[in-house]
């Protein structure tokens, strides 16, 4: 019996509402993607929500929509998924990595803004900063929300980990301190529709530029024409954008899950305080917590105190593998991977987040977890050290 690090909990009454969209007239372009935007967003508490397939395809149209272009720079955290980085170079722009806080593992603020001072002697600034809430635990927001005045970049969110969770008192997705929050929907993440992703803003240009980027940059709208309409049939293609669409039946899922979405994060929370409790603090640094943040759980990273366990990352890792429990490790740092080896970037880069990723290790959390399978993973690991 192997237990996964995180699983999808789908139940009887999700199957009947994909089946009602199944047997009714729209399987796409249908009533459901707009009634999920609106739930969504009146969720988080932002004005408006795009839909998408994916939430590599929401940051891309995010991105198009700020603007991103040929000789633009994008930065986003060294500790993340390739997407949060790959939506910029897909619009032609530059990016660049910033190290991580050894706490939060989120983006370091001092590092942010001491890299923010040199890029302005250099006139390197970025143009966004994709800032991403790693395992479900918002990045200090306001701060960088400060810093985006000063230095004058737009900020996305990475959310994909952080439906449900919150930041001084609000959602997030509420895009209090940003322009463009991105949330995902894979069957890993807090709640899915099973390949999706969405994004929020409460400005209304940046939901329309959105709307097109995700639509073949197709327009119905007459007012939003630059001819005159031929007729009833006429659409007028005004840019050139990509077929992003979330179908009615994925949707259909999606709002469907979002109904259990608080009870699944206070699920998780209840399960990461059971880790909290129980596991052994001198051979694991165990996630940061602070009162003014609500992490979602999507994961729930452990370090493990290398200097006080007599055993490797590599065999703590194989030895739970063994084990029949599947741990992972969030993430490689982008820059390691071939693609961004060719790019230039270079061993050293970011060395926390270097550093993290020769101890870190993400332990089953998920809804259905039993308390029994918990156990077997706390106890496996007190094995797996000595
Ligand atoms: C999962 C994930 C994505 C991509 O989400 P998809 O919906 O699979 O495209 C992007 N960023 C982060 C941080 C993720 O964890």
């Amino acid at each position: 019996m192997m237990i996964p690090y995180g699983r999808q909990d789908v139940t009887k009454k999700d199957i009947e509402n994909v089946k009602k969209v199944l047997e009714s007239d729209f399987l796409t372009q249908g009533p459901v993607v707009p009634k999920f935007e609106k739930a969504v967003s009146d969720y988080v508490g932002s004005k408006y929500g795009v839909a998408a397939n994916s939430a590599t395809s929401a940051l891309h149209i995010a991105c198009l929509a700020l603007g991103v272009s040929e000789g633009d720079m994008v930065w986003t955290s060294a500790n993340t998924f390739v997407a949060s980085s790959n939506c910029a170079l897909y619009c032609g722009s530059k990016i660049d990595f910033i190290d991580i806080n050894n706490s939060t593992l989120n983006i370091c603020i001092d590092n942010l803004e001491e890299k923010l001072k040199k890029a302005e002697i250099n006139n390197t600034l970025p143009k966004v900063v994709i800032v991403v809430h790693l395992a479900g635990r918002s990045a200090e927001m306001r701060e960088i929300s400060i810093l985006s005045k000063k230095y004058d970049f737009k900020i996305i969110e990475d959310a994909s980990h952080a439906i449900g969770g919150s930041y001084l008192g609000n959602k997030i997705g509420s895009c209090k301190y940003s322009d463009i929050t991105v949330f995902s929907f894979h069957p890993v993440k807090i709640i899915t529709s099973g390949e999706g992703g969405m994004a929020l803003t409460n400005d209304r240009s940046l939901a329309e530029s959105m709307l097109l980027f995700r639509s073949h940059g197709i327009t119905r709208n007459e007012e939003q024409m630059s001819q005159q309409s031929h007729g009833q049939w006429f659409y007028e293609q005004k840019l050139l954008g990509f077929n992003y669409r979330m179908t009615d039946i994925h949707a259909a899922l999606g709002l469907s899950q979002l109904e259990r979405c608080d009870e699944y994060v206070s699920i998780r929370n209840q399960l990461a305080s059971i880790y909290n409790y129980k596991l052994d603090r001198s051979f694991f640094n165990l996630p940061y917590e602070t009162s003014d943040s609500y992490s979602s759980y999507h994961l729930y990273i452990i370090r493990l105190k290398l200097d006080r366990i007599k055993k490797t990352h590599k065999e703590v890792f194989n030895y739970m593998r063994d084990k029949g429990v599947l741990v992972n490790l969030h993430y490689i740092p982008v820059y390691f991977h071939a693609y961004y080896k060719k790019l230039g970037f270079k061993k050293g880069h970011c060395p926390n987040a270097e550093k993290y990723y020769s101890e870190a290790m993400s332990i089953p959390i998920f809804p259905a977890l039993s308390g029994k399978d918990q156990l077997k993973v706390i106890n496996f690991l007190s094995e797996s050290v000595i």
